[in-house]
């Protein structure tokens, strides 16, 4: 008889994304500062939504604005070579996120 001596090597511990959204804070090893939608110049593609890295998944659709969450954006910076209209700058004085966004964001990643 043949015993089955598999185990699961599943990681246990929570992503880092979904740790920088518990803990509202920006990874202490990333060096590049977090980078800005310009709102004005923006004409609400998504496009830079969809090429930010599943790891990071800094930006979010907020209904009339698209935004980039810095305690989640690395500054890697994906998006910023796919906007069309080049409205994303270095936000080297980046202030917190609102709680009404945390809040959003928590809603819609809920499960992921
Ligand atoms: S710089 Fe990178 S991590 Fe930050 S929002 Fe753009 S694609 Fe996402
Ligand atoms: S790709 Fe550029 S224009 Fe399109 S939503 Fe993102 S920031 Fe706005």
């Amino acid at each position: 008889m043949e015993a089955d001596v598999r185990e699961s090597t599943a990681p246990q511990a929570p992503s880092g994304r979904a740790q920088r959204i518990a803990e509202r804070t920006r990874a202490e090893g990333w060096k590049k500062p977090p980078r800005r939608i310009e709102t004005s110049e923006c004409i609400t593609c998504d496009t830079c939504l969809r090429s930010c890295p599943a790891e990071f998944g800094a930006i979010f659709d907020i209904g009339l604005d698209v935004v980039i969450i810095p305690e989640l954006c690395s500054g890697c910076p994906s998006c910023v070579l796919e906007c069309p209209v080049d409205c994303i700058y270095v936000d080297e004085d980046w202030t917190p996120t609102e709680e009404s966004v945390w809040n959003h964001i928590e809603l819609t990643t809920e499960g992921a």
